[in-house]
């Protein structure tokens, strides 16, 4: 069981400390879980360090804690008999090896002190139950019950126990599992994949919360559609985001079809992907079709049409953020507003682009603009190179033009030039409804390019419309 001696993992001081600690105690630890899996992996050093000591954890994290000079405060979560702390830019998690036991009626398990094979047996997969010995004797040895460094070279997720059992104990894993494929490269072992297919409906046990992390963790991979395409397969998909299913399939009518707009989108968020780390923009990408299910028709003489898809779409972000209980802020704001535009531009690219509709846009994305235009390209997914050229090239032009434009009528953060304050002074009003009025003629004249974004236009501008409306100064 013992293998080979990674004492070089272990050139952090605080490895040392947290020896010296244990032996005070008298307790054996080891650093096991994903620092240990990403060491081996070469991913760089992982800043969150999880401690299994056979004993008591949070007896161990504060020993640790007293024994390092700049003595950080010590965090417990009772409950769990874990307890964290930091030190410079490392996170590190204490837990007492354990035994866990899940029955049908409950989702937390049972737990009693155990070994650290028994705390190996409890964790998600092969590779993320390997440990290493904090023991003088032992010290940089790997502890690796379940053949998991084979299964790093090989690529493979696999759990260590029945897979059946590790994912209906704990249906997150089935998520976890997705993820990790999807951020290592791996592959899931069969046996692995059809027990989370046979399990899937579990993960409706799971806090919206804890599955939205890792959601996160998917979308943020370099290759989403890895995930997501195993989410379908899995049939996890349709109980987590049942609009992204809704847009799978191709529908032939008089000899018509339209594409599928599930693999569609999942090309966008893989192309997105290559250009930002942006979460929410990856999220705007994931949505941006998704009113195109609501809104499909075949007309005879046009063929399939989607309209409205974008607004319909953007109402629907709303409903999706708030059912998977993610926060209706700025953030989800923003994958609106990027849906609703999300056509916007190649309208524009498709027609001749005039100054008054780059205005437009400009004054409707805001500084989002750029966003925008990084969705649009990664919209084009057409495999004809001929056809991916010249969008690509209608979508250079916009931007140029988006830049000549802002350059000279700084739309970007529209200001209206002259405030509803002074038209009421001007007209001596009271607050009515001509006020709104000219100020909106004010930027529609702006925007279509009658009148110059500055002060003495603007004001030109009013007294024309105030006269028309018959107020007098
Ligand atoms: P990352 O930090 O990149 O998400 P990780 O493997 O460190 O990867 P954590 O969630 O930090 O994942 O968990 C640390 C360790 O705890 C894991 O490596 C695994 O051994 C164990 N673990 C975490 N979640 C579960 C779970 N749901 N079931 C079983 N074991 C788990
Ligand atoms: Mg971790």
């Amino acid at each position: 069981m013992t293998q080979k001696n990674y004492r070089h993992a272990l050139n952090n001081p605080i490895f040392e400390i947290i020896s010296k600690a244990s032996d005070e105690l008298g307790q054996d630890s080891y650093i096991i879980g994903g620092y240990v899996r990403d060491f081996l992996l070469e991913r760089g050093a992982t800043k969150d360090i999880d401690i299994v000591t056979v004993g008591n954890g949070i007896e161990l994290a504060k020993k640790v804690a007293n024994l390092l000079p700049d003595k950080p405060k010590v965090q417990v979560f009772k409950t769990y008999g874990t307890a964290m702390l930091r030190h410079e830019d490392i996170e590190l998690e204490f837990v007492g090896a354990r035994k866990e036991s899940y029955s049908e009626e409950s989702r937390n398990p049972a737990v009693k002190e155990g070994t650290l094979h028994d705390d190996q047996n409890r964790r998600d997969f092969t590779i993320n139950a390997l440990a290493l010995s904090l023991q003088h004797e032992t010290y940089g040895e790997l502890l690796d019950p379940f053949s998991g460094i084979k299964d790093l070279e090989n690529k493979l997720i696999r759990t260590p126990l029945d897979p059946d059992i590790t994912y209906s104990d704990d249906p997150l894993r089935m998520l976890r599992a997705i993820r990790f494929t999807t951020q290592l490269n791996f592959t899931i072992e069969e046996k692995s994949l059809k027990a989370i297919t046979r399990n899937a409906k579990r993960i409706d046990i799971i806090t919206k919360e804890r599955i939205v992390d890792e959601l996160h963790k998917i979308l943020l991979a370099d290759r989403p559609s890895v995930g997501f395409r195993l989410l379908e397969e899995t049939g996890l998909l349709v109980r987590i985001l049942p609009e992204l299913i809704a847009l799978k399939g191709v529908e032939e009518v008089e000899g018509q079809k339209h594409k599928d707009n599930f693999y569609h989108t999942l090309q966008v968020v893989d192309n997105i992907s290559k250009n930002t780390d942006d979460l929410w923009l990856r999220w705007s990408a994931l949505l941006h079709d998704i009113g195109k299910a609501p809104t499909k028709k075949f007309h005879k003489k046009i063929g399939w049409t989607f309209h409205g898809h974008e607004f319909v779409g953007s109402k629907m972000v709303y409903k999706i953020f708030k059912r998977l209980r993610m926060p209706l802020n700025n953030k989800m704001k923003y994958v609106q507003k990027m849906v609703l535009l999300s056509s916007r531009p190649v309208i524009l690219a498709e027609e001749e682009v005039t100054d008054s509709a780059v205005r437009r846009l400009i004054f409707d994305a805001g500084d989002d603009i750029d966003d925008l235009m990084t969705h649009c390209e990664a919209d084009i997914t057409t495999k004809n190179p001929r056809k991916q050229q010249q969008y690509l090239n209608n979508f250079k032009r916009v931007r140029q033009k988006i830049k000549e434009v802002e350059e000279r009528d700084r739309i970007r953060n529209f200001q209206p030039p002259i405030s509803g304050e002074l038209i009421m002074e001007t007209f001596n009003l009271k607050p009515c409804r001509e006020i709104g009025q000219i100020k909106e003629a004010i930027k529609n004249a702006i925007l279509e390019g009658e009148i110059g974004n500055n002060y003495d236009e603007a004001y030109a501008y009013m007294l024309q419309k105030a006269e028309k409306l018959g107020l007098k100064k």
